[in-house]
């Protein structure tokens, strides 16, 4: 898969992509990540990218032509011609979409995703209209580039792409993952734990030592039985996803045993 980043900092990326899991990635040819500077696409001599807002106003904006002329120079295809499900044209912004990690199962899906970095105001509206298949939000809070937004959906999106974690099972069973086969099959039986989170958080982990600080591992985690273990994963992982995020559970896949479970904890005491 290969990513394109249109930015005035190229060198904001320099450490992200010399770490860990995104490192190995790029090393194994998994990915491709290919910075531009947007003021290589300007042709005055002050290497202009921005200018004042028409109707008056705070700030200034990113101006068309170098953005239009930077993805032009990619090789992507044109707004009307693109097949967007194979590649896609992204301006990270405020107003965008909420990205999420149904968001970044969809682009693992992509061979080719170009991801253009806002600054000051924002990005002339044109260019979306021209060239760009999607407007993405990382949160609701305004940041004030769009590289963090980049780097979040690189990464994000990479991790579920076959190969990138040593064991695949990794990212299927971590938060916002899918309930599996088995789970699914089972919707009404016992719980299932560990067997993808099913639209949950994920559950709590320990490793040693058994006790720092006074405070000892869950002792069910160490006794080697793995349904109590399975069904003490999935009530912490219920536990956690109603204090944390009970928005969550609207959509999530629950069995009968969850929802029993939910139901004891919201209950009030009497
Ligand atoms: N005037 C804009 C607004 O109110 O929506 C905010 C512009 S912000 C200061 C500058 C750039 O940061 C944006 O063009 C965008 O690329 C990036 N940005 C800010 N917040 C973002 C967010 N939540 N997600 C993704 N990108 C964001």
């Amino acid at each position: 898969m290969r990513f394109d980043i249109i930015t005035i900092f190229p060198d904001f990326f320099s450490g992200i992509f010399a770490n860990g899991v995104l490192k190995r990635a790029l090393a194994n040819r998994l990915i491709r990540v290919n910075v531009h500077d947007l003021r290589n696409f300007t042709h005055d001599k002050h290497r202009t990218v921005d200018d004042r807002p028409f109707g008056g106003g705070e700030g200034m904006v990113l101006k068309p032509e170098p953005l239009v002329e930077a993805v032009e120079s990619l090789g992507v295809a044109p707004g009307a011609e693109r097949n967007t499900s194979c590649e896609s044209v992204i301006v990270l912004s405020a107003q965008g979409a909420r990205f999420a990690q149904a968001t970044a199962r969809e682009l693992s899906t992509l061979e080719r995703v170009v991801l253009i970095c806002g600054r000051y105001e924002g990005v002339d509206e044109r260019v979306n209209e021209l060239i760009c298949d999607r407007e993405l939000s990382i949160g609701d809070y305004v940041l004030s580039g769009g590289e963090l937004g980049a780097a979040v959906i690189i990464d994000a999106t990479m991790r579920l792409l076959p190969g990138v974690l040593g064991n695949e099972a990794s990212s299927a069973f971590e938060s916002f993952g899918h309930a599996d086969e088995d789970y699914r099959n089972d919707i009404d039986g016992p719980p299932r734990s560990t067997h993808g989170s099913g639209g949950l958080l994920d559950y709590p982990h320990y490793t040693r030592p058994a006790e720092f600080r006074g405070l000892p591992v869950p002792e069910v985690l160490a006794n080697g039985d793995h349904a109590a273990i399975r069904k003490w994963r999935r009530e912490r992982a219920l536990e956690k996803t109603l204090r944390n995020r009970p928005d969550l559970l609207e959509n999530a896949e629950l069995s009968r045993e969850d929802r029993v479970f939910l139901d004891r904890l919201t209950r009030p005491k009497p």
